[in-house]
């Protein structure tokens, strides 16, 4: 009984979806997920789970694109210091090159791809920033010409001067893909013959990655950090509106980790907040050396939040000046 009414939705949203395949096949072309839920006409463009691709004005405000696999993954990458390039006037967008469906230990397909763009949209929202969703399933990215073609069309779109990602030696393949597909783009996006429709870069962005655990072949190197503690807050409650991932657990998740019952609920709450609070912590104790350098020993000494990131071999290496006029949060 109780099987049945979980499974009856997404029998329904199967069905809903395998009408629109078979009626979108015969017509030659993809069925995005968002259509196909709405029951629209699929769009003449790429098959993207899009809220706002818009480039964004020629202001002289810094331009930052994150990417992660994950409609999560960018959203932890940028974060804070997102929100803080954001309240500057910058412009960021966060960019997930898989829909997520199938990043969840109860629900998946359509509609958890559609719950989580939902999330995200809420996160960028409260960041003050833009957010895209590829419309690649979750789990099967993989590193076609095709993809780094979508890749430098997107850094390219946004005019990136920096570009943000995950290192490429991580546990998960969409993650690893990913970087992979943005360290190839990394020279192309100022090729001009290469994805000829859209404008070639002229000046090669700065290309970031952001800290891990892995070890092998060697360890992340902090050759930035910048203190978040100012928006620790704000940053909290704009990445905790992804309640499928944080408080439901994800892939890894189970029923018990985010009760029915309302003190079972805010108990677990309060544990996910502390919990991605002390990562950012981390950050500023395991990187105190990078916040030294650019904040001075005083200053460094008092950072409880943090996020550090390395510089990629591929695309433009700044100097500390530059780095300065990319971070431009360090006051001395
Ligand atoms: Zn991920």
């Amino acid at each position: 009984m109780r099987s049945k009414l979980i499974l009856s939705p997404l029998l329904l949203a199967a069905l809903v979806l395998a009408a629109f395949t078979i009626g979108t096949m015969a017509s030659g072309k993809l069925p995005s997920i968002s259509a196909a839920i709405a029951g629209a006409a699929p769009s003449a463009g790429p098959a993207l789970l899009v809220q706002a691709a818009t480039p964004p004005a020629n202001d002289g405000k810094l331009r930052v694109i994150v990417f992660g696999a994950h409609p999560d993954d960018a959203e932890y990458r940028g974060a804070g210091v997102a929100m803080k390039w954001a309240a500057a006037g910058h412009h960021v967008k966060l960019v997930s090159t898989t829909n997520g469906d199938i990043g969840h230990w109860r629900e998946a397909g359509g509609p958890l791809a559609l719950r989580r763009l939902a999330e995200v949209k809420e996160v960028a929202r409260r960041l003050g920033v833009t957010v895209e969703v590829l419309d690649i399933h979750d789990g099967e990215i993989m590193p076609t010409l095709e993809t780094r073609r979508m890749i430098t069309r997107l850094i390219r779109e946004w005019n990136a001067d920096v570009v943000i990602t995950n290192r490429p030696n991580d546990y998960h393949p969409d993650h690893r893909y990913t970087s992979i597909l943005v360290q190839d783009s990394a020279f192309m996006v100022t090729v001009p013959f290469f994805a000829p429709d859209v404008k070639p870069l002229q000046k090669n962005p700065v290309f970031l990655y952001a800290p891990d655990r892995f070890q092998r072949p060697n360890p992340f190197r902090a050759d930035v950090a910048v203190a978040i503690d100012e928006v620790m807050d704000k940053t909290l409650d704009a990445l905790l509106a992804m309640e499928s991932q944080i408080h439901e657990g994800g892939a890894s998740g189970d029923a018990s980790l985010f009760p029915a019952t309302e003190p079972g609920r805010t108990q677990r709450r309060e544990a996910v907040r502390k919990s991605l609070a002390g990562r950012y912590a981390a950050q500023a104790n395991n990187y105190r050396a990078a916040l030294t350098k650019f904040y001075g020993q005083a200053r460094a000494g008092q950072v409880k939040y943090a996020q550090a990131f390395e510089v990629c071999e591929y695309g433009r290496q700044p100097d500390e000046a530059e780095m300065r006029r990319l971070f431009p949060f360090f006051e001395r």
